[in-house]
């Protein structure tokens, strides 16, 4: 977990105070770690603490904290971006499990990728660094009522 001291460090070098706002908006990352916010869940957690406050200065705020490498912003091809606070500290980025029915994102730790890796290195002599991966399904709970659905 990235320490709030080093962000907010991170903001002095390059010219930025931690404002109330900028401050609540990092506060909703670090308390929803692992939940992948759009700007709109951020702007909807935002309002209830800073009612006068609008969307753009959820999108302006989200932004420069992608650019200051606090945030990973992530796209899965749905037309809504996600974030997610970077740990520096987290060995190996984890994979996404995105379900195609209810958009709901999980996180999936294990990396399970190192045999592929080594048989694509040897099939094509390329030689990886990393990987991002993201799956696509039906999560559980879209599983459960598609077959309460059919009856
Ligand atoms: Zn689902
Ligand atoms: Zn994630
Ligand atoms: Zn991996």
């Amino acid at each position: 977990m990235p320490l709030l001291k080093d962000i907010y460090e991170k903001l002095l070098e390059r010219g930025h105070k931690l404002t109330p706002q900028r401050w609540a908006i990092l506060n909703i990352f670090l308390q929803n770690k692992g939940r992948h916010l759009s700007a709109d869940e951020v702007y909807t957690h935002l309002k209830a603490l800073y009612p006068n406050n609008g969307i753009a200065t959820v999108y302006r705020t989200i932004d420069l904290l992608v650019d200051l490498g606090v945030l990973k912003k992530l796209e899965f091809g749905d037309g809504r971006a996600r974030f997610e606070i970077y740990d520096p500290d987290e060995p190996h980025h984890h994979h996404h499990l995105i379900c195609t029915r209810c958009g709901s994102v999980t996180e999936f730790q294990d990396d399970l990728m190192e045999s592929l890796e080594v048989a694509i290195q040897k099939k094509t002599g390329f030689q990886i660094q990393d990987h991002i991966v993201t799956f696509y399904g039906l999560c559980r709970s879209c599983q459960a009522e598609l077959h309460q659905a059919r009856g």
